[in-house]
């Protein structure tokens, strides 16, 4: 009952990149980074089984940034003019590379740590993928000139990987949608169609995230305007309901989500983010459980996957890490308390 994971990401050790940032800088090259990276992700599985998640991620530390460590395996995209970019809806500027040709794979993208992962751990593993929709929504398009074809594009080559990630023994493979958030109608007009088309024929479990963004200034700003009541996943869950998808993983604890949004989602399981991420502020085991409890009115208990509002990756290391302890704890009182 319970399983519990991380959303996604996690920060990276400052001997790995820049720490506290979105895109950091690595700190080797070569062959050092490589094994810096692997050196990072082996940690942080052995964070996520010592708190106790019943469900381990790599932590994305093998990539700068969720969207443009996938990118940088496609071929079509140029890399070195990025241009500078208002993304999701203009919330922030983001230097971005550029769709210049037709997008093809250069090769595989993540094998290296979804195997690596997946030799050093008995425990489910959850990859992660940006979501076609997030993606268009993170380049610059000068190339399709129509971003339902662009996304779709994207979403055969998100194909491509996810079935090999999944022959590399991958359990879960997670999109991250936090774009179906701002564009709520292209989300149900196309964006969750292109989101079926990146996992088409995966026999794995499937699951999207969408959330209200990293813990950044500018989402913390962007949060402050939406109102008393957060009511985007209103106008998309329905579609995500119809779909292919299994599991579907949302932001709860310290959000303005009207809960009972969550009735929206029957017949899936639901990831309900237990952890604030725009806080530096541990949870307690009680409040994490408290939370579960909430969201029992709305999804039965075989149906509830306790996690992460969002990834952890912009956060202070220790954080994430009594963080990760917190959901471990929290999720075990909750089992204890409504088993
Ligand atoms: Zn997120």
């Amino acid at each position: 009952m319970f399983p519990t994971s991380i959303a996604g990401s996690l920060p990276k050790p400052g001997w790995l990149a820049e720490t506290r940032k979105l895109w950091p800088q690595w700190k080797a090259e070569g062959d050092a980074l490589r094994q810096a990276k692997a050196d990072a992700t082996l940690l942080w599985i052995k964070a996520q089984e010592d708190a106790g998640l019943d469900i381990v991620g790599d932590g994305e530390q093998s990539r700068q940034h969720f969207v443009h460590g996938f990118l940088e395996q496609v071929e079509g995209i140029d890399f070195d003019h990025k241009v500078k970019m208002g993304i999701r809806d203009n919330r922030y500027d983001a230097m971005v590379p550029q769709v210049v040709a037709s997008l093809q794979l250069k090769g595989r993208v993540h094998a290296f740590e979804a195997r690596l992962a997946r030799a050093h751990t008995t425990r489910k593993l959850k990859f992660t993928l940006p979501g076609p929709m997030t993606i268009v929504d993170t380049v610059a398009d000068r190339f399709y000139g129509d971003k339902v074809k662009m996304a779709f594009a994207f979403a055969e080559l998100l194909n491509q990987e996810a079935l090999a990630l999944q022959a590399d023994g991958v359990d879960i493979i997670q999109f991250d949608e936090p774009a179906f958030n701002v564009y709520m109608k292209d989300a149900a007009d196309w964006g969750v169609q292109a989101l079926e088309r990146a996992a088409r024929g995966l026999t794995c479990t499937t699951a999207v995230h969408i959330c209200y963004g990293y813990g950044i200034q500018a989402n913390n700003d962007w949060k402050e305007k939406l109102g008393e009541e957060w009511r985007q996943y209103e106008q998309i869950f329905p579609a995500l309901a119809k779909s292919s998808i299994d599991r579907i993983s949302l932001e709860c604890y310290h959000s303005h989500v009207p809960p009972h949004l969550m009735t929206l989602l029957t017949g899936k399981d639901v990831m309900v983010g237990v952890i604030d991420v725009a806080s530096d502020t541990i949870e307690t085991p009680e409040q994490v459980a408290d939370t579960i409890g909430q969201a029992l009115q709305f999804v039965p208990k075989n149906r509830l996957f306790p996690c992460t509002n969002c990834g952890l990756a912009p956060m202070d290391r220790e954080v994430a890490l009594k963080k990760l302890q917190a959901l471990g704890a929290g999720a075990e009182l909750a089992r204890r308390r409504y088993g």
